[in-house]
Formats: C-alpha cells, structure tokens, sequence
C-alpha cells in the first residue's frame, strides 16, 4: 500500500507550479489524485498523446495533461500574487475553512 499524501489543495483551486519544467506556470486544478501524491493541473505539464481512430474521433495527436507531483505545486494566493502553504482554520460555527499562511485570507466560502 502506497502512503497518501495529506493535501489542502482541492479541485479548482488555482495553483502555482514551484519546480520541474513548468516552474512558475499557473493554472486551476482540474483532478486531484491522492493516491498518486499528484494532481492535474489545466494546460499545465502537456503531453501529446496519439490516439488510435475509432467510431467517435478522428484519432491523431491530442494534447493531455500530465500528472504533477503535490509538492511540486503550491496554492496561488490572489491576495499574496504567490504560491503560499494554507492553514486550516476552525470558524465560532464550526465549519473547517483554509486560510493563506501568509496573509491570513480565508479562502473558502
Ligand atoms: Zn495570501
């Protein structure tokens, strides 16, 4: 069994690519793979990938992302304009919300 890695980062979460070829690309989390310690990231890590004809589609060369590692990309904060680490923070109601560890902006509604 695989050890899963514990991310806050979640599906439509812009993010911001901190090492490897893409460094510094941004883009909005599009699948989240816990088990794989990565997540795909929209328009980010392409791949092309050749596809076979079939019924449906023409086949050919389509362009795919590829699965990042999770600590190879970091949550983008708006506020901060960079990649920052969140913080969970428990609200007077109850509710689980992320904060930015930097400037403190809560980062769900
Ligand atoms: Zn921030």
């Amino acid at each position: 069994m695989t050890a899963t890695v514990k991310t806050r980062i979640r599906k439509d979460d812009e993010v911001i690519i901190i090492a490897g070829r893409d460094k510094g690309a941004r883009g909005k989390v599009i699948r989240v793979l816990p088990q794989d310690s990565s997540v795909l990231v929209a328009k980010v890590n392409m791949i092309k990938r050749h596809t076979r004809q079939t019924e449906n589609s023409a086949g050919g060369i389509i362009d795919k992302e590829a699965p990042l590692a999770i600590s190879n990309v970091q949550y983008f904060c708006a506020k901060c304009k960079a990649g920052v680490r969140l913080a969970v923070k428990t609200l007077e109601d109850g509710r689980k919300v992320r904060t930015c560890c930097k400037c403190g902006e809560v980062l769900d509604r």
